[in-house]
């Protein structure tokens, strides 16, 4: 049983149907791959081995009734931030260390409606701030590949569980690059939807305008079966308005007429490694029949001090609901309610929460607002603008998803040099499109990503790219 634990989503869909094997078999695979990973990984804060056996036993049956969701029996690991009701859902806070939501996130539902199992809640970043895990208030996560170094961040449990074959698909999010900068670090398959296309009912808000929920997979066609799955219109989230469906034909390698932008980055730092195998991506998809040309986009210069001071403002306002009265953690023995609020979140907020918090205060105080959070707003509307011109004439652009391959535990202390990582994928967030990262070879052992981009609602097109760049790379 144990070659089980490589399959990816559609081969072990099928190994169900043809009851090659049962999904407790397939789900008790992968509870023993996590019991021998974990020790060294620590991909995980909350594992749920008793209840996604009930739930596999349940998957079972349906499978039996013979018309079954393909994700049934499916097991799957979400981020800490995404509740989950009757689980402990932590952010990876000590401010939300005894948390347990009376409701389930709207991507649970539906995962849960579609008979996947759930077999853990997967470590991160404090309230996802942060690229490379290490700002858990518990542990930080190993890369599988190379434990030395970090998984990347702020969805480094989701991914490394799915490099490590733990399991076959996670959900992160991502806020400035949260699924596409892990997804590169563990060779794997990260979207990050257009803004809108997956509800964010029961997600834990970081910075509402940016948030986006995501799947992380082994290969490109499993992360769109679960995008489908979990895309759709949502009551409970008003800014949820769009369906992504695959459509078969997104994998049949056809990618003749595309017009691709060979996207050279102003203040472009990566490495010679990760640019070359970025060059080879953009050489196949000319060979495959895609129009290639090199673009420039000026406008992305202001991306990442825009992104810093937006989403610290939205971080600032979201996390003042842990005050220490209404939920979250509380401080003993304070003397007033201002010392309560005071000592519960110096506290329990770890130092990067608070270093966002106070700088996101700073940009929207009276006297500097203007110099800030307005300049950082009309930033951003440069950059949508600047996209929305490009994708006038271009179907999709192409750049590197990070400037390094994955770095050692312990190598960024100092946030900036953390921050600046994050060159390649703020920009998409800024400006709400889809945005999607996969392998494309390896430097020095460790892979290499290449990040496709496209016009709001094109999601659909950026699998077909990644398709045809998949099949040649295999
Ligand atoms: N690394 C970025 C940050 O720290 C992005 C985080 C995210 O996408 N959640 O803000």
């Amino acid at each position: 049983m144990n070659g089980l634990i490589f399959q990816d989503i559609h081969a072990l869909a099928a190994g169900l149907r043809r009851k090659d094997f049962s999904a407790l078999e397939l789900v008790r695979a992968h509870i023993d791959r996590i019991r021998s990973c974990e020790d060294t990984i620590s991909a995980l804060i909350t594992r749920t081995e008793e209840l996604a056996l009930s739930r596999a036993a349940a998957a079972d049956a349906r499978l039996a009734g013979g018309d079954a969701p393909l994700l049934c029996g499916i097991p799957f690991v979400l981020k800490d931030n995404i509740c989950t009701e009757g689980i402990p859902t932590t952010c990876a806070s000590r401010m939300l260390a005894d948390y347990i939501p009376p409701y389930s996130a709207t991507v649970y539902a539906r995962l849960q409606a579609a008979g996947a199992v759930l077999l853990g809640k997967g470590n991160m970043d404090e309230f996802s701030m942060g690229s490379s895990t290490e700002n858990s208030a518990f542990y930080p996560t190993r890369n599988p590949l190379d434990i030395s170094r970090v998984p990347g961040g702020s969805s480094g449990g989701p991914a490394a569980a799915v490099a490590a074959y733990e399991v076959p698909f996670a959900l992160g999010s991502d806020t400035g690059g949260s699924i596409r900068q892990p997804a590169a670090f563990c060779g794997l398959v990260g979207m990050k939807p257009t803004y809108g296309t997956v509800s964010r009912h029961g997600l834990v808000a970081f910075a509402s305008s940016l948030d986006q929920i995501g799947p992380l997979t082994r290969t490109v066609q499993d992360n769109a079966a679960v995008l489908s799955c979990i895309s759709a219109p949502d009551g409970r989230d008003a800014t949820a308005n769009r369906t992504f469906a695959a459509a078969k034909d997104l994998f049949s390698g056809d990618i003749r007429g595309i017009s691709v932008g060979l996207l050279r980055f102003p203040g472009d730092a990566a490495d010679p490694a990760i640019r070359a195998a970025v060059e080879s991506v953009a050489a196949v998809l000319a060979d495959r029949g895609a129009q290639v040309r090199e673009v420039r986009l000026p406008a992305l210069s202001d991306a990442l001090p825009a992104y810093y001071i937006l989403s610290s403002a939205e971080a600032s306002a979201n996390l003042a609901r842990y005050d220490g009265v209404r939920y979250g953690a509380r401080a003993e023995g304070a003397a007033s309610p201002d010392e309560l609020f005071c000592s519960t979140r110096s506290t329990y907020f770890g130092p990067e929460v608070r270093r966002r918090i106070l700088l996101g205060t700073y940009a929207l105080s009276a006297g500097h607002r203007d110099a800030f959070y307005l300049r950082a707003q009309s930033a951003a509307r440069r950059i949508r603008a600047a996209f929305a011109e490009i994708f006038a004439t271009c179907d999709c652009l192409l750049c590197p998803t990070t400037p390094t391959v994955a770095f050692p535990a312990g190598e960024k202390s100092d946030p900036v040099s953390m921050y600046r990582g994050d060159l390649f994928t703020v920009p998409a967030s800024l400006a709400g499109i889809p945005a999607l990262s996969l392998p494309c070879g390896t430097a020095d052992g460790l892979p290499v990503a290449a990040q496709l981009m496209a016009a709001e609602g094109n999601d659909g097109l950026l699998y077909r790219l990644a398709a045809a760049i998949e099949e040649v790379r295999i």
